[in-house]
């Protein structure tokens, strides 16, 4: 039972840190607004509570952690607007009634020259003081009256700007009311499959091997091609940051998929669901035995650091918001092959040809989705704190790191990029 709880706090901490991450990303972007900088306009000052409203912004707490302000920066939302030569990122603080208590430049590429005269305009920073969020997010600078800083005027136009598009933004985003949560057609036929697969997994198929077949043919063709319904890392982790979409049948999947093997030890979704791992079970079955291949137990040890190499490379690119679709790390994007991209259709070729001859060889040595729902699975009385827990417990590490270190890594990452472009 502790094991048990063990493993569940693994994943939930793993869960945690990305959603707060994102929250605080989302606020922050990698350039954090520090609680030295909102104390210049609003001294009493002492915590940021991130917001994890469309706002994106923070809440100002004072010493005795009541609400006192609230604060944001434009970026990234003002990094698109270039003034004279370059972007301009601006600090604004709220009272606690969203009206704007000051402006700060805090950083830009544009001109030294031009980004020193506008700071120096008393009467250009102090355009937006008193003004309510939605007067300010509601007209264009034009519109407001706002004149450019003489000799400055591109620079300065363009903080305007930023600023109403950064309100301007987060009223949109707040607007979109997420879709409501409606089931539909595609939600009623995966919760059907998932019944007749559970049903399945505790009641065997007395020998049918039949109604396995059938079964599998349906996971392939209505869950896989023609729905999509798997689960993925990049699924999992796009849930964790930024919440569940709703899509009953999905989450009742994921749900299911997590909860029946860590109270029972069924490992439901590889054994009865994964339209990958059937098609691989049936591939192993297309060629006569002899043509199967053992592979060297060095090798096979070595192919199993796959899976958590792989996840650290998922909680890299999680943490660092790096360019790259975690949907590449594995097949399951394949299934939908018509827009499905190059990597993860060779994932997903490569598994199903290696299965030919090493059966389930992907589900084996290189799925991380199937490590993780492994890694929860109850195991009865033999089970034991191993090398799987330890490495687990080191993820975790690794994932605080990230989240701590973000910044840091991030523009490491951005200066060493430029210099091998150069
Ligand atoms: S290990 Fe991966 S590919 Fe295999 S059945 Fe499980 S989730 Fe599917």
């Amino acid at each position: 039972m502790i094991l048990s709880l063990y493993r569940l706090a693994i994943l939930v901490a793993i869960a945690w840190l990305l959603r707060s991450h994102a929250v605080r990303v989302r606020f922050e972007g990698f350039r954090p607004i520090t609680v030295e900088e909102v104390r210049v306009l609003l001294p009493a000052a002492a915590v940021l509570k991130p917001d994890a409203t469309e706002r994106d912004g923070a809440d100002v707490l004072d010493a005795a952690g009541a609400k006192i302000g609230y604060t944001l920066q434009t970026a990234p939302a003002s990094d698109s607007i270039i003034g004279y030569r370059g972007w301009t990122n601006t600090l604004l603080v709220f009272d606690p009634a969203l009206h704007v208590l000051g402006v700060r430049i805090r950083t830009s590429q544009d001109t030294e020259d031009h980004v020193g005269d506008v700071k120096g305009d008393r009467h250009f920073m102090r355009t937006w003081d008193g003004k309510s969020w939605d007067q300010v997010a509601g007209q264009t600078p034009a519109d407001a009256g706002i004149e450019g800083v003489s000799g400055a005027s591109m620079t300065s136009l363009a903080i305007a700007e930023g600023i109403m598009r950064r309100l301007q933004s987060a009223d949109s985003a707040a607007a979109r009311a997420p879709s409501p949560w409606r089931i539909q057609a595609r939600d009623v036929g995966l919760i059907a499959f998932l019944i007749a697969a559970t049903w399945l997994a505790f009641r065997g198929t007395h020998g049918r091997r039949w109604v396995r077949v059938v079964l599998q043919l349906i996971a392939i063709g209505y869950v896989g091609l023609w729905n999509a319904d798997l689960l993925a890392q990049s699924l999992i982790v796009g849930w964790a940051q930024n919440g569940v979409a709703h899509a009953p049948g999905l989450v009742l999947l994921l749900a299911m998929a997590l909860v029946i093997p860590w109270t029972t030890g069924t490992p439901l979704y590889c054994q009865y669901v994964c339209p990958h791992g059937h098609a691989q079970e049936l591939l192993a079955r297309a060629l006569p035995k002899r043509w199967r291949i053992a592979l060297p137990k060095d090798v096979a040890a070595g192919l199993r650091w796959l899976p958590p190499l792989t996840f650290v490379c998922v909680l890299v690119v999680a943490f660092l918001h790096l360019p790259a679709d975690l949907a590449d790390v594995e097949p399951f994007d394949a299934y939908v092959w018509k827009t499905a991209g190059w990597a993860t259709l060779t994932i997903a070729a490569v598994g199903l040809i290696a299965s030919l001859f090493v059966p389930m060889a992907y589900c084996h040595y290189g799925c991380p989705t199937g490590a993780l729902l492994n890694f929860i699975r109850r195991r009865g009385k033999g089970d034991h704190f191993g090398r799987r827990e330890i490495a687990a417990l080191l993820l975790v590490i690794v994932a605080a790191l990230l989240s701590w270190k973000s910044p840091e890594m991030r523009a490491w990452l951005e200066t060493s990029a430029s210099d091998w472009l150069l």
